[in-house]
């Protein structure tokens, strides 16, 4: 027997539209790549919406046509994703900050027709001239006043404001199958080359729902939000719909992440809540003590942030330093754990009731752990013979997971499944542990994790509790070949600027904090560590510059 409920599609469309005639007045707030701050509206972002979308169909893209964004966390960017999803097109969000080639080829591979681009990416585009496949004209994310001059040998340039201006108001959204395709990112290439994941209307709407629920980061029409993760990457953790969703006020960033530039707009904008990768909160609290440094108190309430009470933080694990220094300041951290092929928000690290009394120290520890599931995601922890390993918090094994946002196929790639060792399941190529209330802590990526004499070294364990030390501002640990145990930990450091610190010192600090056997022999100090599009260690590289540096020693 069938329900007898009405068959309305999950469409993107529908999250903005619901924004616009519930939300209209509450803010949009931008910080432009021309400089000033801009202020919008749910309801005139909604009215742009529709003159975009006619516009983009008037451009002559039919149905799935892919529109490729190359732009910052800012309005236009956010009608871009409107207008193209709620069109029927798809807006694919392009990392920047990947090699200028690899740019090149996931365009060509996506085959996008328009690229729609913020003035800063116009110099990358030129140099790209003539690679740039079915791309038919570029979009400049500007008014007539900004329009740059046509570089040589690109795609002609349209203003993106005329192309609105030329628009009439309204458009009735199309009433398209909640399974359709409205948006497309790539993974970074960590560990291989980019594949694109195609997200539909429906895993869109499914997903920010769940992030809407109050575990997972506890999000109101009474939430200011400040995505400090990049609308290029997995749709900023899907705050641009997980907002309207709720009518929470947006402050989007722009290019600039810096310390004192979000510190600038989380106490004028009021911001409540913020999601971004450890290196961010890093580099906002070395600024903050920078400043209470040369200052002797902070200005502002709670540790100078103002009305931040929540922080989302995910995409490599956060170190509980991190957390440490955010609780000081008043803020909560609330560890994520998600791929772009997760949409990305899988599990978070919520507490329960009966954790409430826990000491500070047990508190830590809990939400150090990547967390439990939203609903909508299923995991397994599978060990080496295929079977759930013990949920005993010590047991590792591989992470499997599944649900309605995450990727079945990749584009282009559709007949073959996504990572899948075990039917129906997704093979995220992490290791991890749970424990008996479900929560799973991520041990290592499978291609990171340090074999050293049969027993695993958790390269995120030893980063950890190297960035513990004070001299330490990163820290990257890789497995380096070992005659006798295969593989033997190899930590390479950034120390903290005009702060002396000896190997000697460091592996001092790891004494009883991890197993003697862990503690690696070999630690050495390095000026940076090389970083992924997304801000990740590279730790390919990492391995790489070893061998070199090994190899230029002559053993
Ligand atoms: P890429 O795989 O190219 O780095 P993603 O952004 O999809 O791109 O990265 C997903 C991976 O990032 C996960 O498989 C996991 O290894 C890592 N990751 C994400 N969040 C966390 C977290 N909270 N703790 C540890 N690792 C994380």
């Amino acid at each position: 027997m069938r329900g007898l409920m009405m068959d309305v599609p999950l469409l993107v469309s529908a999250v903005l539209r619901h924004a616009a005639e519930t939300h209209g007045e509450t803010e949009i707030v931008s910080r432009t790549v021309e400089g000033p701050i801009h202020r919008t509206t749910y309801a005139a972002l909604h009215e742009r919406s529709q003159r975009l979308a006619k516009a983009l169909l008037a451009l002559g893209l039919g149905q799935g046509g892919r529109v490729g964004t190359l732009a910052w966390n800012g309005y236009r960017h956010l009608e871009i994703y409107y207008a193209a999803g709620g069109a029927g097109l798809v807006c694919h969000t392009i990392n920047p900050r990947l090699f200028p080639e690899q740019i090149a080829g996931i365009i060509r591979h996506a085959e996008d027709e328009i690229l729609c681009a913020d003035l800063t990416f116009l110099p990358l585009l030129a140099g790209l001239a003539g690679k740039l496949g079915a791309v038919r004209a570029i979009v400049v994310m500007t008014d007539r006043a900004h329009m740059p001059p046509p570089p040589e040998g690109l795609p002609p340039l349209l203003c993106y404001e005329e192309l609105l201006a030329a628009q009439p108001p309204g458009f009735d959204w199309p009433a398209l199958d909640e399974n359709t395709a409205c948006g497309l990112c790539y993974t970074s290439g960590t560990t291989g080359m980019p594949k694109g994941v195609l997200y539909s209307h429906r895993s869109c709407v499914l997903h920010a729902l769940g992030c809407c629920l109050p575990d997972v980061f506890e999000l109101s029409a009474r939430s200011v939000i400040m995505p400090a993760v990049p609308m290029f990457h997995v749709n900023a953790w899907g705050t641009p719909y997980s907002a309207p969703m709720v009518g929470a006020k947006l402050v989007l960033p722009g290019p600039k992440l810096d310390g004192a530039s979000l510190r600038e707009l989380i106490l004028s904008e009021g911001v409540t809540f913020s999601a971004g990768v450890p290196t961010v909160w890093m580099g906002l609290l070395d600024w903050l003590d920078a400043q209470g440094e040369i200052a002797g108190e902070i200005a502002g309430a709670q540790g100078g942030l103002g009305a931040l009470r929540l922080v989302g933080i995910g995409g490599s694990a956060c170190p509980p330093v991190v957390i440490e220094r955010l609780a000081a300041r008043g803020v909560t951290v609330r560890h994520a754990w998600g791929m772009t092929e997760t949409s990305p928000v899988a599990l978070t690290s919520a507490p329960q009731a009966k954790h409430e009394g826990l000491p500070p120290r047990e508190r830590l520890a809990l939400s150090a752990r990547q967390g439990r599931p939203l609903y909508g995601v299923e995991f397994r922890v599978l060990g080496a013979d295929g079977q759930p390993v013990a949920r005993d918090g010590v047991a590792f094994g591989r992470l499997l997971v599944r649900g309605p946002w995450v990727a079945a196929a990749y584009h282009g790639l559709e007949d073959s499944p996504a990572h899948a060792t075990e039917p129906g399941w997704f093979d995220t190529g992490d290791v991890a542990t749970v424990d008996a209330d479900g929560y799973v802590c991520i041990v290592d990526r499978t291609k990171d994790v340090i074999k050293s004499g049969g027993e695993w070294i958790s390269s995120i364990e030893l980063e950890n509790i190297a960035v513990s030390h004070p001299a330490v501002q990163e820290a990257a640990a890789v497995a380096r070949p070992d005659p006798k145990w295969g593989e033997r930990p190899l930590l390479v450091l950034v120390r903290r600027p005009g702060v002396a610190v000896t190997a000697e010192e460091i592996r001092a600090h790891f004494h009883g904090r991890v197993a003697r056997w862990c503690i690696p022999e070999d630690i050495r100090f390095a000026e940076e560590l090389p970083h992924t599009a997304t801000g990740k260690l590279l730790k390919s590289r990492i391995r790489e510059l070893y061998a070199e540096a090994m190899q230029a020693a002559g053993n």
